[in-house]
């Protein structure tokens, strides 16, 4: 004799529901990761101007522009990043 069924979510219900919460949860904390993969410049302490004989253009972390004497990315700091500018995050090449 087999128990009665109950009302409600059977396993097989529960269990697909709980992927699919799992997937959702995840998608979402990747997407965030992705969003932020970068740091705002003022939490990098970047400021537009050298400090001492240290500036992006020499960071291992800057990414030349097509012109080298304009902006360009980092890849570690948000936005444009002019190659006379430097932040706390700098390394040397
Ligand atoms: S890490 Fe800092 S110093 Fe280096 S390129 Fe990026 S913003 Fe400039």
């Amino acid at each position: 004799m087999t128990a009665p069924r109950r009302p409600g979510l059977d396993r097989r219900q529960w269990l697909g529901g709980g992927a699919l919460a799992i997937v959702s949860t995840l998608t979402g904390v990747w997407r965030a990761q992705a969003a932020s993969a970068k740091i705002a410049k003022a939490a990098a302490g970047y400021q537009y101007a050298p400090k001492g004989d240290r500036r992006c253009g020499l960071c291992a972390s800057f990414i030349p522009g097509a012109d080298p004497a304009g902006p360009g990315l980092c890849k570690l700091v948000e936005g444009d990043i002019p190659p006379n500018g430097w932040c706390q995050l700098f390394a040397v090449r």
